[in-house]
């Protein structure tokens, strides 16, 4: 059984009388340990389908397989739970806190979950992803006192720190330079290649799918020759 698996996902909005049909039959798989990247055209579904697999939204039909269980037509307070603790997400505009140093927001997302961690002991923990981003000496700098990379590398610390099972980063280089985007798509690599992490980057951009080892081509709300899963090695942390 994969990590993820979509059977059938559709999606429609709704706007008064207007339905808005968006996703229209998605079936695709990703195994654990996959580095994939989302691709396709503006308007084709992508963040859509993100916002599905990320559990801030359900489909309005399909069914959706995270880690051997259906959550298709889980609760919104059921999927905020699934969601503290199984992903982290990257945006492309870094959502930081802007009054908040680099620490703070790191740790931002330990303050509202479920464990019992001192403030100390979160601290610490943030400080230690910091440090793996590269950024151990830019702890107390607030967002406006870092370059758009250093705050895309905040973001992605925070990102890890409940430990998620899948990191889903939606056009994470969209506002960065092509140079400070490398650095950011091999910390990905790294996250991926050295902790075994699964990987979904969402992009319109070839330069980012040229990144992943597997691209899932979206176009205008279904897969464009869907490939299979591809089984990592074993190796990486699990
Ligand atoms: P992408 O991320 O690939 O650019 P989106 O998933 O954001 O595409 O949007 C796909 C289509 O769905 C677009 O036509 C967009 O206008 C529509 N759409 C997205 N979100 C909503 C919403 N909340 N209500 C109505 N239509 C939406
Ligand atoms: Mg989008």
């Amino acid at each position: 059984m994969d990590l993820i698996e979509l059977k059938d996902i559709y999606k429609t909005y709704h706007l008064g009388e207007l339905d808005v049909p968006v996703l229209k039959g998605i079936t695709v798989n990703v195994a654990k340990g996959e580095l994939v990247a989302l691709m396709g055209a503006s308007g084709s579904g992508k963040s859509t389908l993100m916002n599905i697999l990320g559990c801030l939204d359900h489909p309005s039909s399909g069914e959706y397989w995270l880690d051997g269980r259906d959550i298709s037509r889980y609760s919104a307070p059921q999927r905020a739970t699934i969601r503290n603790d199984k992903i982290g997400f990257v945006f492309q505009n870094f959502n930081l806190l802007a009054r908040t140093s680099a620490v703070e927001n790191v740790m931002m997302p330990l303050t509202y979950g479920r464990h019992e961690m001192a403030e100390r002991q979160m601290r610490a923990w943030a400080t230690e992803l910091l440090g793996r981003v590269g950024l151990a000496d830019r702890a107390h700098h607030h967002p406006s006192q870092l370059s758009g990379g250093q705050q895309q590398r905040v973001a992605i610390a925070r990102s890890l720190v409940n430990r998620p099972a899948i990191l889903l980063a939606d056009e994470p280089t969209g506002n960065l330079d092509s140079h400070t985007s490398e650095e950011i798509l091999q910390m990905f690599q790294d996250l991926n290649a050295r902790d075994g992490l699964t990987i979904i980057l969402v992009t319109h951009d070839p330069e980012v799918g040229r990144h992943a080892r597997r691209v899932i081509h979206i176009r205008d709300g279904l897969i464009d020759g869907a490939t299979p899963a591809l089984p990592v090695a074993a190796g990486g942390r699990s």
